[in-house]
């Protein structure tokens, strides 16, 4: 008989997970579960063409009904997954019920590092889920006066850009590091996005902390206090302080967890019967050559297809090499590969200054680890092929502007 399939998280990992079952040939029971109360949706558009008001809930749909109908997936919403019983094979739900599987995947995600500090005012939110895109969107429609974006990252920076983009709104981005995206791309690209951003009149804190808010009368942040003791007045704040992965179910499991549950290239935990993909997890990334723990859509689909393809008595195994992107303003950034925590080279071909270049990053050994490209999508693909193909290039041919990666593939 086909052995009984839960999946527990139906996003980007949990929803490929379940289509490349049925892709493979999996024609057994299938059981997906969410603990949101919507359709599984892309999530990169939250911060980009949803909250500029250009795409609407339904345009985000992973899947529609009519899928789960179609494949057969059992497609329950609204129930969180509670506990695990891994000797009975048996799941334990939000509403009491129990689930029995053969195979288990663990599609959980990761969540909103929690503000340290006191009860968070009304005002002050973070984006993760639909939800909260649907909240910041209408916070903003409802509030006039400046906002305050808390981090760095890729998603804060996407938010404040959409902002300053539509609402010609007082912006400030807060960081703590002594530059963006420090954990996320490399010096050269983030003085190319930090310029941007001053170019559009956004206001810069950076290397100070935020560490408190003043509440006003009815409970709203007016403003946020930070480490260096001045504070910025806020009518809305968005803490983008990074995310955690949800590993408690697994922890609580008796499943190794460190930063992320523990995978192999398989996408198996240390349990036979369950897998992990996604944000959730940590992997041997053979590209990195250590474990790493990735947020991006690329990783989540990746691995729910060596999962599923596993399951279905493939030999598979996940070895991409790890990309992702992001839109600011008039500029789309991509990334190839990852960045070495010590590099000897980084050659710069065209003017991302401009909006149109790449940078090129080698590591200690001189070999091609990562592309970052701005508004080059095309260069960003070769790449792509270059280094899935295991190929570098030498600096001293990227440095020529007559050089085409094309050359190479
Ligand atoms: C605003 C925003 C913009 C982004 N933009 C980009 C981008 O441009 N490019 C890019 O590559 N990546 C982007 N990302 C990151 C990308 O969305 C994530 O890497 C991706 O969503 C990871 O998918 P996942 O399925 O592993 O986890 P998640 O998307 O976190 O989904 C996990 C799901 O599991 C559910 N869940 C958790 N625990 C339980 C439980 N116990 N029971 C039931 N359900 C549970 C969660 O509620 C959630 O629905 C963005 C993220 C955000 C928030």
């Amino acid at each position: 008989m086909e052995r009984a399939i839960v999946a527990i998280g139906a996003s980007h990992a949990g929803v490929q997970f379940v289509a490349s079952l049925r892709e493979q040939g999996h024609t057994g029971q299938i059981t997906l579960v969410s603990d949101e109360p919507d359709f599984p949706y892309h999530k990169p558009p939250l911060s980009k063409a949803f909250m500029k008001g250009t795409a609407s809930v339904e345009s985000l749909n992973l899947r529609g009904p009519h899928f789960f109908q179609s494949a057969g997936i059992d497609f329950r919403r609204g129930l969180s997954a509670i506990g695990i019983d891994r000797a009975a094979r048996q799941v334990r739900f939000s509403d009491g019920s129990i689930l029995s599987y053969d195979v288990l995947m663990l599609a959980t995600g990761a969540r909103p590092r929690v503000w340290a500090g006191q009860a968070l005012p009304h005002n002050v939110s973070a984006l993760r889920s639909l939800n909260d895109a649907r909240r910041l969107h209408n916070a903003v429609a409802d509030t006039v006066g400046p906002i305050v974006v808390v981090g760095g990252g890729y998603v804060s920076l996407e938010l404040a850009a959409t902002w300053c983009m539509t609402t010609g709104r007082d912006i400030t981005i807060v960081n703590s590091a002594s530059r963006l995206l420090a954990r996320s791309a490399s010096p050269e690209l983030a003085a190319v996005v930090e310029n941007r951003f001053r170019a559009h009149g956004v206001g810069m804190r950076m290397g100070v902390q935020a560490r408190q808010f003043t509440i006003d009368a009815s409970g709203n942040a007016r403003g946020v206090v930070l480490s260096d003791g001045t504070e910025i007045p806020a009518s809305l704040v968005v803490l983008g302080t990074g995310v955690l992965p949800n590993q408690e179910l697994a922890l609580a499991a008796g499943l190794p967890c460190d930063g992320g549950i523990l995978v192999d290239e398989q996408c198996r935990t240390a349990d036979r019967a369950i897998f992990a993909a996604g944000d959730c997890t940590r992997h041997f990334n053979g590209y990195a050559g250590r474990q790493i723990r990735l947020e991006c859509v690329q990783n989540a689909h990746d691995q729910a297809r060596v999962a599923a393809a596993v399951i279905c008595g493939q030999d598979a195994r996940y070895h991409q090499v790890p990309w992702f992107w992001s839109d600011q303003f008039d500029m789309k950034f991509q990334t190839v590969g990852l960045l070495p925590d010590t590099r000897s080279l980084c050659v710069t071909r065209g003017t991302p200054r401009d909006g149109k270049g790449a940078y090129y990053h080698y590591d200690m050994a001189g070999k091609l680890a990562a592309i970052e490209t701005v508004n080059m999508p095309a260069e960003h693909m070769l790449g792509r092929k270059l280094l899935s193909a295991g190929m570098s290039v030498s600096a001293d041919r990227v440095a020529d502007p007559a050089f085409n990666i094309r050359q190479l593939l």
